[in-house]
């Protein structure tokens, strides 16, 4: 690569050579400006017409703004300048030249359309805010691996196509596979289990998920990214502090590391949840639901909580909190009754007072009992044996949960739709890009 300079790095009193984009330009008779910009920020490159040469300032102020150019020449210091320094050039190359008809304006003086900035990510991203959202989404990747790894984990990866699905069937999306019928995995449940029986005991993956969901919601994507974690030797209280650690560090993370993006995003005082979230029995938080009035009909055990019933309990609580006890019937077959009560299970979810983040629970790790829960829930054992075997050999007491990144990263950004927190989302129109 030629020698380049960050636009952000660029130093009064030394020559500088940047590449970039036309973000702008200003004629303003005598004098023009042309805005550089880059991934570090923007810089002013002055074109004075009457000292100047007239190719020079043609070169550098008849262009097409978001064409990529590199600019040479003396970095000066200048009060006037939005960043205090100015190029003054001796040379403006263009490396390519932009199409003027630009499907949205990346300078975000021009709204556009969710839909029209999905078509276009790569124009989209050019924006402050668009690209703040995927910067602070990779931090919240980082501060996660990082966490994990600090509390012994082992990152692994599991696959995507499989024979069976986690909760069998339903919600599958089902692909060939050599002639034979297969699925895009959507969750790695069973095969993360797998992996605390293992040498490593304690895991976590963080990667796609499938989800043939044919409703069309602000929070559902058929492609969402998972952050799981398994643990041997762990109950449900433990998943639940671990679970607490990791929303808490993301956030906080962010908070440190992404102050000019929060800033961009607008923020002044981004709020950091507490240490402890407050944990609700399934039976407090129907009898809360009930108490708000948001429901024609009031809720009974064994019911699912709707989205309304959720909503208006996430407005009562004004925070993260847990709901725990679940009826069993309403938890997936994998997931431990409790010992003192076969009807309520160690089921529990993590809601933000939007919606739901986090499912986890302590796992049945008992072979007859897996295997009688399987039949209960109507699915047939032997097409998951190369799960439920394992658990002959020596499967210890575990839990774990599973997190939606995306989910995650819209909640602390407060977004208004999940497609937002993901470059190419998939749902039930979108396919391409
Ligand atoms: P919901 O009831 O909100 O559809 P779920 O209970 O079906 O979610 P789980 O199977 O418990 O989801 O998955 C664990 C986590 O994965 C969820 O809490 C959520 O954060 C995320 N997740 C699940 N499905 C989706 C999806 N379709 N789009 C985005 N995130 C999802
Ligand atoms: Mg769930």
């Amino acid at each position: 690569m030629r020698e380049r300079t960050d636009v952000a790095t660029a130093e009064a009193g030394e020559r500088a050579a940047v590449a970039g984009w036309v973000h702008e330009i200003r004629d303003l008779g005598g004098i023009a400006f042309l805005i550089v910009r880059d991934r570090t920020g923007k810089i002013q490159v002055k074109f004075e017409k009457e000292t100047m040469d007239d190719a020079l300032v043609a070169a550098g102020t008849d262009l097409a703004r978001e064409s990529v150019v590199r600019v040479t020449g003396a970095v000066e210091e200048e009060e006037r300048a939005p960043t205090d320094v100015e190029i003054v050039p001796d040379s403006v190359e263009v490396i390519a030249e932009a199409d003027p008809g630009l499907p949205l304006d990346p300078s975000g003086k021009v709204d556009a359309e969710l839909p029209t900035r999905l078509d276009n990510r790569t124009l989209d991203l050019r924006r402050g805010e668009a690209k703040a959202v995927f910067e602070i989404r990779a931090e919240v990747l980082r501060a996660v691996r990082e966490y994990f790894r600090s509390v012994g984990c082992t990152e692994i990866t599991t696959p995507k196509i499989v024979a069976t699905g986690t909760e069998g069937g339903t919600e599958l999306f089902p692909i060939t596979y050599f002639g034979r019928e297969a699925f895009m995995n959507q969750s790695p449940q069973l095969f993360k289990q797998l992996m605390v029986g293992s040498g490593l005991e304690r895991v976590f993956e963080v990667g796609p998920i499938f989800r043939a969901e044919e409703h069309n919601t602000p929070r559902h994507l058929n492609e969402a990214t998972s952050i799981d974690f398994e643990s041997a030797f762990f109950d449900a209280s433990e998943a639940m502090d671990v679970c607490e650690d990791v929303v808490r560090v993301a956030h906080e993370e962010v908070a440190e590391s992404c102050e000019s993006q929060l800033e961009t995003l607008g923020y002044d005082d981004f709020g950091v949840p507490d240490d402890e979230f407050p944990r609700l029995t399934y039976e407090d938080a129907i009898e809360r639901i009930n108490g708000t009035g948001a429901l024609d009909e009031e809720l009974e055990w064994g019911d699912d909580l709707p989205t309304e019933g959720e909503t208006a309990l996430g407005e009562q609580v004004g925070e993260h909190y847990f709901i725990t006890d679940w009826p069993s019937e309403i938890k997936p077959f994998y997931i431990k009754d409790r010992d003192d009560d076969p009807d309520v299970s160690t089921g529990f979810d993590l809601n933000h007072p939007r919606m739901e983040l986090v499912s986890g629970g302590q796992r049945e790790h008992r072979y007859d009992e897996l295997v009688a829960g399987f039949e209960a829930q109507g699915l047939d054992p032997e097409a998951f044996a190369y799960y439920t075997e394992m658990f002959r050999y020596g499967m210890p007491p575990h839990a774990g949960f599973g997190l939606g990144a995306e989910r995650l990263v819209m909640t602390m950004l407060d977004l208004p739709n999940i497609r937002e927190a993901l470059l190419f989302p998939r749902d039930r129109q979108r396919l391409s890009p």
